[in-house]
């Protein structure tokens, strides 16, 4: 299941939604952490002040990384979810002058974006009961990652298939879903892992790391493509219904 927890608040910024770290009201998404602190109704914190504010204190003296309002915890895979956002390289588009939306890159620099991640990497470590970053021998393995693509791919092709010949009920699509959304944690979980790694330059094999990446972005996209699909059949599969029933009782 998709963990509803945590998550990147995309509410417009439009005054009061001033960051409760920078005052700004610009310049990124709202991160949601699992307290619920952060969003845009409850001490909005940019993505980018939360990293900052995660980055431990000194050398001698490191914490782990806390909410910046109530001290809470912040869990690993938080964590490697923000990772996986930066390495994304996303634009954000807010409202500008005379109506006209301005879209900009939240993360301008190569350099910003090793920092933040280099923050990451250090929080991560820093969270109890956590092992340090290292990739497993599992993720040494070249199959786990073509395991993890193909089953992506197939579960893919096999629902898109599936919707173009309608032979799928409703129960069907509601387990279809469920089997995307698990996927698409693991892929996520994954894609944020991928991205420290590729920060601390640990390519594996003679492997392309930025082409394995952008596949499995790429299947991550098309799983909520066919997400997004399968929800409108079943929209409009309902309103039929209900058309039919209304009908029905009409005579
Ligand atoms: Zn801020
Ligand atoms: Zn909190």
């Amino acid at each position: 299941m998709k963990r509803i927890w945590n998550g990147f608040d995309t509410t417009p910024h439009t005054h009061p939604d001033e960051c409760t770290i920078c005052m700004g009201g610009s310049g990124g998404e709202f991160l949601r952490l699992t307290c619920g602190h952060g969003a845009h109704d409850l001490y909005p914190i940019h993505v980018t002040c939360a990293v900052l504010s995660f980055s431990p204190v000194g050398d001698d003296y490191k914490l782990p990384p806390r909410c910046p309002v109530c001290r809470a915890t912040v869990d690993a895979d938080t964590l490697l979810d923000v990772a996986n956002y930066v390495q994304q390289n996303k634009t954000i588009t807010f409202p500008g002058d005379d109506d006209e939306s301005v879209e900009q890159s939240v993360y301008q620099s190569e350099a910003e974006k090793g920092t933040l991640l280099s923050i990451l990497s250090d929080a991560h470590d820093m969270v109890p009961d956590v092992e340090i970053l290292d990739p497993s021998n599992e993720e040494l393995s070249l199959k786990y990652y073509q395991d993890m693509i193909n089953e992506a791919e197939n579960m893919t092709r096999e629902i898109q298939s599936g919707i173009e010949e309608r032979e799928y009920t409703l129960e069907d699509l509601e387990q279809k879903e469920q089997d995307i959304a698990f996927i698409e944690d693991k892929i996520e979980r994954m894609s944020g892992r991928l991205a420290l790694f590729a920060h601390h330059n640990w390519v594996f094999f003679e492997f392309n790391f930025q082409d394995l990446y952008a596949r499995l972005i790429a299947s991550k996209d098309s799983l909520e493509a066919t997400t997004k699909k399968i929800r409108i059949e079943r929209e409009e599969k309902q309103r039929e219904e209900e058309e039919e029933h209304h009908h029905n009782l009409v005579p």
